[in-house]
């Protein structure tokens, strides 16, 4: 299996540290609002690129943080009147939502950074011990970027040219660096933000601190993959990579992926040019199984643009696929045979060498464009081969392999059950008379029901509000 390694930006042989084993770390969002479609990228692909890793029989541990306190987060409260975890615990949930929808499946583990302040701190301290890291005079804890000497070796930056003119203009509130380029580990607590106890001062952690300390606590010091966006290679990971390897002294990540951006009108994603969209809004005029199906259709590592055409033409090819599933059910119902007839051999000999495209172009950097391609001559080879005259083993291996291709992509082919807004209502109704008699368990029961055909239920002042996923 060959990964794009952007540490040496080629592709390269997967050799797992240990045997039938896959570590791998994935940056998550920062949660102070609905994550947007460009978050939802590296949520796709890299969940993707775990079920493959499963398909092949590897154990995947799939670490995924939130980062639950930052300055947007802070923001947000202060505008909102809140504590922050109030609002940082809101978009944690429906961020679980979105994935959902979208079957993201949760990582074997989501971390939270304020959650992990005890590790930030024995690594800072353990930074500072051995002189990777000093505090300046107002508490703030700096990395020394000098005494790490790889720092730029992701990104393939040189020390020298990463800040020039910085040396004569210096930021307000970063008087005390030795050098332009250390970033920060821990900072000062303002007036009115969260902090914690600290041997330096009260204050809060760093951003790049929280991701070298969740992958060594559920990950261990070394590990396989290191993911996330594009715009995460610098200073994120270059960072991630010069704490965790100071600190541990062994080498963090073998792997570095990133994904290219997701694009609108091919400019970046920006809130105040207006070209933005979030999960949700997507979810309230497609399935986000369509929103799934059209990042697949492009490699991960180019820019893709989002536009209203390609998701119509992810939403009928989508379809086709369903339908043709759908088709072969019917078909099952209708065929009989254990064995495959004498004629029907080519079939599945043309079926394995499809599986096998499949299978290549995966393993090819996950070229997921080209693996849905040879899904797609799967379908077109089910439809013409399939009929009433099959044999019920031709049809069921059919199905099996479509499904079991589709789950790789994490596509459902199952279509959602069709529920009407009066059955709703009427279910909504049962649940009010359920809670009224204290039959809690029945009421989450009806919660959970509706749930799994895609409505949502909120309890408001004004009663029960619901709306489909
Ligand atoms: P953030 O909440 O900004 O830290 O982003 C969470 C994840 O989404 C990171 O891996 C980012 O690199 C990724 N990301 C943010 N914006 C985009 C975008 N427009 N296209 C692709 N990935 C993105
Ligand atoms: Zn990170």
């Amino acid at each position: 299996m060959k990964i794009f390694n952007t540490l040496s930006r080629r592709k390269e042989e997967f050799v797992p540290l240990d045997p039938g084993k896959v570590k791998m770390y994935v940056c998550g969002p920062t949660v102070y609002n609905y994550i947007h479609i460009g978050n939802a990228r590296p949520m796709i692909i890299f969940d993707t690129v775990r079920r493959y890793f499963e398909y092949k029989g590897y154990e995947v541990n799939f670490v995924s943080n939130f980062t639950d306190v930052d300055d947007k987060i802070i923001k947000k409260a202060v505008e909102e009147g809140v504590d922050s975890d109030v609002i940082s615990k809101r978009y944690i949930h429906e961020c679980k939502k979105d994935m959902e929808g979208m079957n993201v499946r949760p990582a074997t583990r989501h971390p939270l950074a304020t959650e992990e302040i005890g590790g930030m701190l024995e690594m800072i301290q353990m930074l500072i011990d051995k002189g990777h890291a000093y505090q300046a005079e107002d508490g703030t804890v700096y990395f020394r970027v000098k005494s790490f000497r790889e720092y730029g070796k992701l990104s393939h930056k040189n020390l020298d040219e990463l800040q020039p003119g910085f040396r004569e203009i210096k930021v307000t509130g970063e008087e005390g660096k030795e050098d332009p380029n250390d970033f920060v580990l821990w900072k000062p607590k303002k007036e009115g933000e969260p902090f914690w106890e600290s041997p330096w001062c009260q204050g809060r952690p760093g951003w790049h601190i929280e991701c070298s300390v969740m992958a060594k606590r559920y990950l261990g010091d070394s590990i396989d993959i290191h993911a996330g966006g594009e715009d995460l290679i610098f200073p994120h990971h270059e960072n991630e990579i010069a704490q965790s390897e100071a600190a541990n002294e062994k080498p963090f990540a073998t792997y570095w992926m990133h994904n290219g951006f997701l694009n609108i009108d091919n400019k970046k994603m920006s809130k105040s040019a207006g070209n933005f969209f979030t999960v949700r809004e997507i979810s309230e005029r497609y399935d986000l199984q369509v929103l799934r199906f059209f990042m697949l259709s492009a490699h991960y590592r180019s820019p893709f643009n989002f536009s209203e055409e390609l998701m119509e033409s992810s939403k009928n090819g989508l379809e086709r696929i369903l339908t043709c599933v759908e088709r072969l059910r019917e078909l099952q119902g209708k065929t009989s045979g254990g064995e495959m007839a004498e004629g029907e051999k080519e079939q599945e000999k043309a079926l394995a060498a499809l599986t096998a495209k499949f299978e290549a172009a995966m393993e090819d950097d996950f070229n997921t464009a080209d693996a849905v391609s040879a899904l797609f001559e799967i379908v077109k080879l089910a439809n013409t081969a399939a009929n009433g005259e099959s044999t019920r083993a031709l049809v069921d291996l059919l199905m099996g392999e479509i499904q079991k291709l589709c789950d790789v992509l994490g596509i459902i082919t199952q279509r959602k059950v069709e529920i009407l807004d009066d059955e709703i209502e009427e279910m909504i109704a049962r649940r009010g008379q359920a809670r009224k008699e204290k039959n809690f368990a029945l009421a989450d029961q009806i919660r959970n029901t509706l749930l799994d055909k895609g409505i949502i239920l909120e309890d408001t002042r004004e009663g029960v509000k619901w709306k489909r996923v």
